[in-house]
C-alpha cells in the first residue's frame, strides 16, 4: 500500500481515476515519476489556462524570490500587490469599462464566493440568496448553500439555508419562457419567496455539466435583476481569466454584474489566490470585516501580473481560445452524429467543452480509456455523466489534433464495446 492510501484521507478523489504519481510538468503536459507524458485537458480544473510552468511566468516569480521579495503579506501594502493591481486595471478593468474595486478575500474560489455572499446580504440588509439548478460555487457552508449537486450538498451536516433554486438556461429544453416561474414568484406576495439579495451564477457551468447559458439568458437575468433591484454576482471562478474566450466569460452578454468572483487561472501559475471585485458603491465593509491570513500571497501577485501582461495586452488568446473551441465543437459534431443510437449531446464555449452521455459510467469510461491512452480528462455533471475538457488556452494546433484523437479512439473503444 502507498504512503498515499495508508496516510491520505479516503476524500481525495483525482487521484482515484488517474493512479500514477506525477512529478514534473511543462506546458500542456504532465509526466509521471516515470516520465511517462499525459497530455492534461483538465488544466487543474481550469486553473492553469497558461500551462503548466509557464516559461515566461516562471521567470518573472524565480526573479521575484531570487531578491527576497516579501512571500506572505497579509493584506499590507507591497510592491507585489501595487503592481498587480496597476496592471489589472490597466490591461483587464479599464479597457473593459469595469469599475470595480477589488477585494482579496482568501486564497480559494469558495472564498471569493463567501465574500460576495456576505457582501451582498450586509449591503442589501436580506438573507435570501437565489441560486440555479446545477450550480457549483464551492465547498464552504455558504457556497454549498447555493450549490446544486445533492452529494455535495450532503457533506454538510447541517441544514443550508436561505437559498432558493432556480432553473438555469434551458433547464426545461425551451419548454417554458426565460425566467417566467422566477420572475412571477418575485411579482406574487403569495408566493413563499423571500425578496432576495442576489442572484448567483456562472456564465457557462463547469462542475455542472458544462452547461452553457446563452448570453441573452445572462442579459436577460441581468435586466430581472436590475427590475427587482437584486444584485447580480457572476461566478467566474472556473470560466473567468479566457476560458471561454474573453476575460470574462459575461463579457459578449453586454452586462455588468455588480458582483464577481475570479480565482483559479487569476494567478495563472496554479498558486492560489481568488478576487472578489464590487462595485465601489457596494463597499460598505468595515475594516477587518472580512479577512484571512492567506489574502497577499505576493508570489501569486507575481505570476498574475505577468500572465496579463503576456496574454493579456492584445487579444490574441482570445481570438485563438475561440478558434480552438470551434475546432473541438467541429469534432464533438462529428462524434455525436458518428454515433446516432447512443444520443451524445455536445455543449459549452471556448474552451470549455463536454459531450454529454446517457449516464456516468459510460462518461467515466471514456475518461478511463484516454487515460490509459495518456491524456487526463473529467466527467462533470449530477451524475458524472459529461465528458468535460478543460485544456490549457496555450495548447498548440498539433496538441489539439493528438488530444482529439484520443478522444476519437476513447470513445470508439467505449461504444463500439
Ligand atoms: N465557483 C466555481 C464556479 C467553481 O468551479 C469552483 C471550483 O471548481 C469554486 C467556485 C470553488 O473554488 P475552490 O475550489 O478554489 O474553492
Amino acid at each position: 500500500m502507498s504512503i498515499f492510501e495508508e496516510l491520505e484521507s479516503e476524500v481525495r478523489s483525482y487521484s482515484r481515476g488517474w493512479p500514477v504519481v506525477f512529478d514534473r510538468a511543462q506546458g500542456s503536459w504532465l509526466h509521471d515519476e516515470s516520465g511517462k507524458p499525459y497530455l492534461d485537458f483538465f488544466a487543474g480544473a481550469g486553473a492553469l489556462n497558461y500551462g503548466h510552468n509557464n516559461p515566461r511566468l516562471k521567470q518573472a516569480l524565480i526573479d521575484y524570490i531570487q531578491r527576497d521579495g516579501v512571500t506572505h503579506a497579509l493584506d499590507m501594502f507591497t510592491v507585489a500587490k501595487r503592481d498587480f493591481l496597476q496592471t489589472f486595471r490597466d490591461k483587464i478593468l479599464d479597457p473593459r469599462g469595469y469599475g470595480y474595486k477589488v477585494v482579496f478575500p482568501g486564497p480559494g474560489g469558495a472564498n471569493a464566493v463567501e465574500a460576495a455572499l456576505k457582501l451582498a446580504r450586509k449591503v442589501t440588509g436580506r438573507e435570501s440568496v437565489i441560486n440555479f439548478t446545477n450550480a457549483f460555487h464551492g465547498m464552504t457552508l455558504g457556497a454549498l448553500s447555493v450549490t446544486g449537486n445533492s452529494m455535495k450538498r450532503g457533506g454538510a451536516g447541517v441544514p443550508l439555508v436561505h437559498a432558493t433554486p432556480m432553473p438555469y438556461d434551458k433547464y426545461f429544453d425551451g419548454a417554458m419562457p426565460d425566467f417566467l416561474y422566477f420572475e412571477k414568484l418575485l411579482q406574487d406576495s403569495g408566493s413563499g419567496l423571500n425578496e432576495p439579495a442576489a442572484v448567483i451564477v456562472e456564465g457557462v457551468q463547469g462542475e455542472g455539466g458544462i452547461n452553457a447559458a446563452r448570453l441573452e439568458w445572462l442579459k436577460g437575468l441581468d435586466d430581472l435583476c436590475k427590475r427587482h433591484n437584486i444584485l447580480l454576482i457572476l461566478d467566474d471562478v472556473q470560466m473567468g481569466c479566457g476560458r471561454t474566450g474573453p476575460f470574462f466569460s459575461f463579457e459578449d452578454a453586454g452586462i455588468t454584474p455588480d458582483i464577481v468572483c475570479l480565482s483559479k487561472s487569476i494567478s495563472g501559475y496554479g498558486l492560489p489566490m481568488a478576487l472578489t471585485l464590487i462595485k465601489p458603491e457596494l463597499d460598505v465593509w468595515e475594516p477587518g470585516e472580512h479577512n484571512g491570513t492567506f489574502r497577499g500571497i505576493s508570489p501569486a501577485f507575481v505570476t498574475a501580473t505577468e500572465a496579463i501582461d503576456a496574454y493579456w495586452s492584445d487579444d490574441e488568446l482570445e481570438k485563438s481560445t475561440k478558434a480552438k473551441g470551434e475546432r473541438i465543437a467541429a469534432a464533438f459534431s462529428g462524434i455525436v452524429e458518428a454515433y446516432p443510437e447512443a444520443k451524445l449531446f455536445a455543449k459549452g464555449r471556448g474552451l470549455a467543452r463536454g459531450i454529454e452521455f446517457a449516464d456516468g459510467d459510460l462518461a467515466g469510461r471514456v475518461c478511463a480509456e484516454a487515460f490509459a491512452r495518456g491524456l487526463l480528462m473529467e466527467t462533470s455533471g449530477p451524475d458524472g455523466e459529461v465528458m468535460k475538457l478543460l485544456p490549457p488556452l496555450t495548447l498548440t494546433d498539433d496538441e489539439l489534433t493528438q488530444g482529439l484523437s484520443i478522444i476519437d479512439e476513447s470513445i470508439k473503444a467505449v461504444l463500439t464495446k
